[in-house]
Order: structure tokens, then C-alpha cells, then sequence
């Protein structure tokens, strides 16, 4: 999440840098509310009894495909070309960040394919340094067998709230965005 946030703020920086347009608190506001957006449905996961990953929340609206372009196009007309900008760069990287670290993947090529694609880095409960590998792809028919490993209940404690190589990660980007937008608007 902070990791979504510090992205959404450096998103309507770059478009305000783009467009040659003042930084307003409506633009940064925009940039985290697109960045977040796709987390919706992100409530829908509070009411599952079986939270081993948090990945299930991720079935309904993480299909950048679909999403991207039909938010942009939405965006679009409701509020023009800019905010359009603004909401591919936010929601797209969105679907980035979501594509390490935690969860089972993003499904980058639905609906082509039903397969989540990591890239780099997972969290896992077993290992202190999680998995490393380039490509992740999972089958939704094998994810629970690679839950049962790897797949860790207390997640969002073990990662958010004790040092973790993920959630430092995740600070360090949103302290530069905080940073870099201090210095950005005193410009
Ligand atoms: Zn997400």
C-alpha cells in the first residue's frame, strides 16, 4: 500500500513535469486514488474465512488487459486527457508492484490466459530471504500445493510490521516520493 501510494504521488508529479501544468493537491490525490484503485476489491478479502496469501482478492479487477484501458478510456471522458495519462501510468504500475513480493501474480495476459506472473522476488513463510527467480507463472490449479509451502497466514504482520526486505522496500519508495514531491511544489 505504501508502496501504491509513493507511486500515485510520483505519477502525478511526472504528469504535472509532462503536461507543464501545476502540481495541485487534486492531481496527487488522483495519482493515489488511481494507484490504489485496483484494491477495490480488496474489502471483498476481509469476509474470506481462508486469508493464507491475500492473492484471491486479486481474481476480480487485476487483469491489466481489461483494466487499464477501459479505467483510461472512462477516466477519459468523465475528465479528460490528463487524468486519462494519469490513471494508466498510476494503475498500471499498480499492477507492477503487485507483480512481486506478495500475492500469486498479476494476470498479465488475461483474458488470454488464466495464469498469475510474478517477476524477481516472493515473500515466503519458509525462507527468511523468499524465493528468487525471474518468472514466477502460476496455474490456478497449483497454488494451493505452493501455498501450503510457502503461502503464510500472518502476512501482513510478518511483512508490515517487523523489518522485512519487502515492506523497507515499500517505505523507502514512498519517503522518496514524499521527498521529491516537498521539493517539487517549493520549486
Ligand atoms: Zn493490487
Amino acid at each position: 500500500m505504501f508502496l501504491d501510494i509513493g507511486v500515485g504521488i510520483l505519477s502525478a508529479m511526472f504528469v504535472s513535469w509532462h503536461f507543464d501544468i501545476p502540481l495541485t493537491f487534486w492531481l496527487v490525490s488522483a495519482g493515489i486514488m488511481f494507484a490504489l484503485l485496483p484494491d477495490i476489491d480488496f474489502v471483498f478479502y476481509f469476509f474470506e474465512t481462508d486469508k493464507i496469501t491475500g492473492y484471491k482478492h486479486r481474481n476480480l479487477i487485476h487483469n491489466p488487459l481489461l483494466f487499464v484501458p477501459a479505467g483510461a478510456i472512462l477516466i477519459g471522458l468523465l475528465f479528460g486527457e490528463i487524468f486519462a495519462v494519469l490513471f494508466t501510468i498510476a494503475s498500471f504500475l499498480h499492477f507492477v508492484n503487485d507483480s512481486f513480493g506478495i500475492g500469486r501474480g498479476v494476470r498479465w495476459l488475461y483474458p488470454f490466459s488464466k495464469n498469475g506472473y510474478a517477476f524477481g522476488y516472493l515473500h515466503s513463510r519458509q525462507l527468511k530471504w523468499g524465493l528468487w527467480k525471474p518468472v514466477f507463472i502460476f496455474d490456478e490449479k497449483y497454488i494451493r500445493e505452493f501455498d501450503e509451502i510457502h503461502g503464510d497466514r500472518d502476512w501482513i504482520k510478518n511483512i508490515y510490521f517487523q523489518p522485512h526486505i519487502f515492506s523497507i522496500f515499500e517505505y523507502v519508495i514512498f519517503i522518496v516520493s514524499i521527498i521529491g514531491l516537498y521539493f517539487y511544489v517549493r520549486k
